[in-house]
């Protein structure tokens, strides 16, 4: 006997893994040259040369046993410090090693967030759609239920009326995301500060406060010279989850953090049981030779003009396909694209038959959209067009 619910979560791949590893086998059959892989969110940029010999420093110049110890569970003090005080420095707020917990990835940072904020099982994280959907696996793993809330089309900012409705005694916490993976939307800081002003309401409604949960892996992937807006300065009582993965494209290494700014009610509290969670979850502490690179590094990122050069070159070849480009994405490297059908399985079927491999929206909580991840080199969107002409051509494009 096993749990059946950890069973099912192990053995059914999730509809993006489904269609990477199809896209493998796939080009094992016919050349990778054929397959038109849009499916996954690996960073196709190498991490900077200057993070690389980074790397090289700390394995020839540190102390093998304190490079790869155990580090306090929180995070090594120094590289708290660090990331600290540039984090001050971008953003404002003081910040300080007591605020941040160095965790494994945003994942592992979300999962300790939605445990310390579960009080009694079935309590509730709100979480709006299109959303990436490891989100339900990591609320309902700490005991919580996710209320979605459907996605506002065609900008997907946020329904804020959606949102006072759902809000009740059992919300512990909103989930955000922006830049946002699938749709691409950044919130604007009206969007954010409306969100903010409906929030403190509402929590001074409750008693208590209503938490927001910041999700930022894609926080520098912005376009047209933008900045994702900071999200504490709109709400005290937000916590920031964040990543190298994809800044650094170090998606495999594993690190990131939660940000408990000093703002946050109960912080203490919050922070330790952000902490107790990782010791739960049986995290120990993050990969400790990437807590020492990612500090040193910070402020760094991978060059993200490709990402910005794929961009235009999918709004301007999809648009003169007859595709909707009309709201190209503002951050991210995912476009969102609506479907030259309503079905968006079925569009994404038609799709995949030409080896095209697009993942539908619905299993972002969006019909009608399908994600293209368009991390991948630029040449091989440039062939894809094609095939992308061929697919407009089915629908009489
Ligand atoms: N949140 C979002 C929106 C993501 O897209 C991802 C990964 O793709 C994650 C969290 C998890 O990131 P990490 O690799 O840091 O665990």
């Amino acid at each position: 006997m096993v749990s059946k619910r950890c069973y099912e979560l192990g053995s059914a791949r999730s509809v993006i893994r489904e269609l990477f590893e199809y896209g493998n086998r796939r080009a094992g059959e016919v050349g990778p040259e054929r397959v038109y892989d849009f499916s996954i969110g690996n960073p196709s940029v190498p991490p900077p040369q200057a993070a690389l010999e980074e790397l090289e420093r700390l394995i020839r110049d540190s102390d093998p046993l304190e490079l790869h110890g155990y580090t306090s569970a929180q995070g090594d003090l120094a590289a708290r410090r660090k990331l600290a005080a540039g984090l001050t420095a971008r953003f404002g707020h003081d910040y300080g090693p007591d605020d941040l917990y160095l965790t494994v990835g945003a994942a592992a940072a979300l999962c300790c967030v939605f445990h310390a904020l579960t009080v009694a099982p079935g309590d509730e994280f709100i979480v709006f759609a299109p959303y990436f959907p490891e989100y339900k696996v990591f609320i309902e793993g700490a005991g919580a239920a996710a209320v979605i809330l459907p996605p506002k089309a065609p900008d997907f900012q946020i329904d804020l009326d959606a949102l006072d409705a759902a809000i009740g005694p059992r919300t512990r916490g909103v989930l955000i995301n922006s830049p946002n993976n699938p749709a691409g939307v950044v919130y604007t800081p009206q969007t954010l500060s409306g969100l903010g002003e409906l929030l403190r309401r509402r929590s001074g409604e409750l008693g208590r406060p209503i938490y927001l949960i910041s999700d930022e892996p894609y926080r520098e992937i912005v376009y047209d010279g933008k900045q994702t807006p900071w999200v504490p300065d709109h709400y005290a009582d937000a916590i920031v989850c964040y990543s190298w993965s994809k800044s650094l494209s170090l998606p495999g290494e594993r690190l990131g953090y939660v940000l408990v700014g000093g703002q946050v009610t109960d912080h203490d509290q919050v922070f330790a049981a952000v902490a107790g969670a990782g010791r739960r979850l049986g995290y120990v502490n993050a990969p400790s030779l990437f807590q020492r690179l990612c500090a040193a590094c910070d402020g760094l990122t991978a060059d993200l003009s490709i990402y910005a050069e794929n961009r235009a070159l999918l709004t301007q070849g999809l648009g003169a396909l007859g595709y909707d480009t009309s709201l190209p994405p503002a951050g991210t490297f995912y476009y969102f694209l609506p479907t030259l059908e309503p079905d968006d399985v079925a569009f994404c079927q038609r799709a995949k038959a030409l080896d095209l491999l697009l993942v539908p929206g619905s299993g972002f909580g969006a019909a009608g959209y399908a994600r293209l991840s368009f991390c991948v080199p630029t040449p091989r969107i440039r062939a894809a067009l094609e095939v992308f002409g061929k697919l407009a051509g089915e629908y009489g494009r």
